[in-house]
């Protein structure tokens, strides 16, 4: 904490700035691996956060990585990865190519894709990608027992093993079912069930089974500081011969990240206060689009180099909002302070993972933050 706040100290007003600490990464990374039982391969999903160094970092401390384009299998490559796991609804030919050629496994979400790779002349193992009925995990973002373009049809599954074209062998199955999922003895039921499910497959279609992928979804609690709890990870029993691969993003990289934006300005209109920020939601887009509000904490700046007033509110609730002409550039609502100024620093917490990586960065513009690496 002293780094990460002497680091945005040091910066030039008005400050903004993304920090990744990558001893937090390593550390979640290590309690994780902890928690899982033997023959798990623990990847980090890329998509989560890319910045080389976060990438580097996950790559050296985890079985591998998890990555969904031929941009992310760059990083994976140049972070010297050990594993690398491709999945993806539209993969192009170029990327299909690609990831053969980095000796990635692919998870292939159709038959029409498995098509196009047997016409690149791929000889390869590959795990399917299977959107089973019904889903017993709860989190932001169902992928399975319902309606998405992720995966093969469970219904369809039959037809599609039983015409795998020459020169793939399919050795396992892709089952990732959700997002930042909170609750531990859930998820540790839902990968016994995909254990369960694709034993029984593999031995009704006359398949050797080497790889169940339970993908990600290991969640976080962005309004307290609890995250899932790994204790009942451990209870999961992988057979002999089978490997559990896990593609944890969210839960790694969370902690591991902090957005600081400078207070700009404070003002009350129609009775709510505003602290306007350098900076917002094209920085960091996560609160805006699941639509709650990010907890903050205040880090004071006692020095004030200007000759006109500073402003100061006390004991309120405000609104951190960003620097974009919509009312919707929003990442907190309502949380009371002891006393905000401008000039002060507000930081975010837990914007280690889908904080830069899914914002809208061009909208309005305006100067990207700093990129500090503890
Ligand atoms: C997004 C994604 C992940 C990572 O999900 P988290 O919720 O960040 O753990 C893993 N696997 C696949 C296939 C994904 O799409």
């Amino acid at each position: 904490m002293a780094d990460l706040t002497a680091a945005v100290r040091a910066l030039p007003a008005p400050r903004c700035a993304y920090v990744y600490d990558t001893a937090v990464l390593r550390s979640r990374a290590r309690l994780l691996r902890a928690a899982v039982p033997p023959r798990t391969t623990v990847l980090y999903a890329v998509k989560a956060n890319g910045h080389p160094a976060v990438v580097r970092t996950l790559a050296e401390e985890c079985d591998g990585l998890e990555v969904a384009s031929g941009g992310e299998l760059a990083l994976a490559v140049t972070a010297g990865a050990r594993r690398v796991v491709f999945g993806g609804p539209a993969k192009t030919d170029a990327e299909l190519a690609a990831a053969l050629d980095a000796g990635a496994l692919l998870n292939v979400e159709s038959p029409h894709e498995l098509r196009r790779l047997a016409a690149l002349g791929a000889q390869a193992d590959v795990c399917l990608r299977v959107n089973r009925p019904g889903n017993s995990l709860t989190g932001s973002h169902t992928m399975t027992g319902t309606p998405t373009p992720f995966g093969i049809d469970e219904a369809q599954l039959p037809a599609v093993l039983a015409d795998i074209p020459a020169g793939l062998r399919v050795i396992g199955f892709h089952l990732h079912a959700v997002s930042n999922n909170l609750d531990g003895l859930a998820h540790a039921g839902f990968l016994t069930d995909a254990i369960t499910w694709s034993i029984d497959t593999a031995r009704s279609y006359g398949m050797d089974l080497h790889v169940v992928n339970a993908g990600g979804g290991l969640g976080v609690d962005y309004l307290s500081d609890a995250s899932i709890d790994l204790a009942p990870l451990s209870s999961v029993r992988v057979p002999d011969g089978v490997e559990l691969i896990l593609e944890p993003g969210r839960y790694l990289a969370a902690d591991a990240g902090w957005y600081a934006a400078e207070v700009l300005d404070l003002k009350t209109t129609h009775g709510r206060t505003f602290a306007i920020l350098r900076g917002g939601t094209h920085h960091f887009r996560l609160p805006a689009a699941w639509g709650y509000s990010h907890p903050f904490q205040i880090l004071p700046v006692d020095e004030w180099p200007h000759p006109y007033p500073r402003l100061e509110v006390t004991d309120t609730p405000v609104d951190a909002v960003g620097e974009l002409c919509t009312p919707r550039d929003v990442l907190t609502r309502a949380q009371h302070v002891p006393r905000l100024r401008t000039g002060d620093i507000l930081l975010f917490p837990r914007a280690g993972a889908y904080g830069w990586d899914i914002s809208h960065h061009d909208f309005l513009r305006h100067d990207p933050p700093t990129f500090i690496t503890l």
